[in-house]
């Protein structure tokens, strides 16, 4: 199906062939429509898909006819800075030939990020796209122009509920008016999110793109290794793969440390990403591996979601992300867009039982790769088959980069 074929607004039609986009992704068939109807929604999208369009499109057609000019005019919260500032660019390109306006609201910024934000939110941005934390900050302020409010996107609800944001959401609905179109967009429903979903949406419509599986294009292979070993396996697969973009996750910030030093020593052209880099810093990490002069990024899990980088080839689970969603997330870092990707995933003595969780998870027995001799034995793959065994359910117990997202490292002043 083309854009054009959603009667939407011809500037917004130059913005979309701009972006490169020629027809729409199977989310953004069901949902457009469905927006540009009036309809609330609830939709089950993985990244990848195109689910930022599939919201962004029609509520900037919509806007285009009903903006109003001094207010915030669309809300949509983001569990993290880069998720935020990466919808932002996202909408810059496609609103980039209307008079659409809009900002990012994220915290980790110096003074005067603070005062544009202030400015833009009380003099009035059409389309607002904010981390929960410093939304309220701002609206702990008062100066807030949301009564001209006409849309609200929850985008990545289950992150955030899973980083302990609910209380926030909340907060910042008890400042909307309560006519709105209320947009819901989670990469898995789980009870708590349907009950989210009822106190916040009107009769909404049902959306379910995804199952949680990983685009059938990636390549998944698992390495049955010894803890020990994985250091020296991953020094192997770096130098014998000729790999161009290859990110590497790590579950803890110690273990991204850790082994970037080691890859370092080792002489790989590699840097790190995690919660205690400077919003600078890391935004300059991810320029150059982007841009590829940097060949491999170590992160945690902070870059498993919503981050969009084209042309990744290979995802390495240094560990095993702790559940299915993640490891989906993870792997779907690589093979975006119209590329193949692959992905490895180590899998440690300790770590059998959570990657058999992972697996019977998605429905898929991923493909065990034959380590080279010259590392010596392995262990056999026996993990114990019950999905309780080994810690595949989420726990609540803080997500990593709570800490990294919600309050961001204090910044240096001018
Ligand atoms: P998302 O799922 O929103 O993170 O989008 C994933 C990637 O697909 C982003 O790079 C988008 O710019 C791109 N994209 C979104 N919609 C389309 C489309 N209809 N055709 C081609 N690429 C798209």
């Amino acid at each position: 199906m083309t854009f054009k074929e959603f009667g939407l607004d011809e500037g917004l039609l130059e913005g979309i062939e701009a972006s490169g986009y020629e027809t729409a992704t199977p989310v953004q068939e069901q949902v457009i429509p469905l927006i540009l109807a009036g309809k609330d929604i609830i939709a089950s999208a993985q990244t990848g898909t195109g689910k930022t369009a599939a919201f962004l499109l029609p509520i900037i057609n919509k806007l285009l006819a009903s903006r109003i000019d001094d207010q915030v005019n669309a809300l949509v919260i983001v569990p993290t800075r880069e998720l935020a500032i990466q919808i932002a660019q996202n909408l810059e390109g496609l609103s980039y030939f209307t008079p659409i306006s809009s900002i990012a609201v994220y915290g980790g910024g110096d003074g005067s990020n603070f005062t544009n934000e202030k400015q833009a939110l009380s003099t009035g941005a059409d389309i607002v796209i904010c981390t929960p934390g410093r939304m309220i900050a701002h609206l702990n302020m008062g100066y807030v122009k949301l009564k001209g409010l006409q849309y609200l996107v929850l985008d990545e609800a289950d992150r955030m509920l899973d980083m302990g944001f609910i209380d926030d959401i909340m907060k910042i609905i008890s400042f909307l008016p309560p006519k709105r179109q209320n947009l819901l967009f989670s990469a898995t429903m789980p009870p708590k999110i349907r009950e989210l979903a009822k106190k916040i949406l009107h009769e909404p419509s049902e959306v379910n793109i995804s199952i949680s599986k990983p685009p059938a294009k990636i390549v998944q292979q698992a390495f049955i290794i010894y803890e020990t070993q994985k250091i020296p396996l991953v020094k192997w697969l770096l130098k014998s793969l000729n790999f161009k973009s290859i990110l590497i996750f790590c579950s803890k910030k110690h273990n991204v440390k850790q082994l970037t030093m080691e890859l370092k020593r080792a002489r790989f052209n590699v840097k790190e990403i995690h919660s205690d880099l400077e919003q600078a810093a890391r935004e300059e990490v991810l320029l150059e591996f982007r841009s590829r002069r940097l060949q491999i990024l170590v992160a945690t899990d902070i870059l498993s979601r919503g981050i969009d980088i084209d042309s990744i080839d290979l995802v390495i689970n240094y560990d095993v992300p702790n559940d299915g969603e993640d490891y989906v997330h993870r792997i779907g870092r690589t093979a975006r867009a119209e590329t193949d990707g692959m992905a490895y995933t180590f899998v440690s003595e300790k770590e059998q039982n959570k990657f058999n969780s992972i697996e019977q998870l998605i429905g898929t027995t991923v493909p065990k790769a034959q380590v080279p001799e010259q590392f010596g034995p392995t262990p056999e793959y026996a993990p114990r088959s019950k999905r309780s065994g080994g810690g595949g359910k989420r726990k609540g117990n803080g997500r990593r980069f709570h800490t990294g997202g919600h309050r961001p490292p204090a910044r240096p002043k001018h």
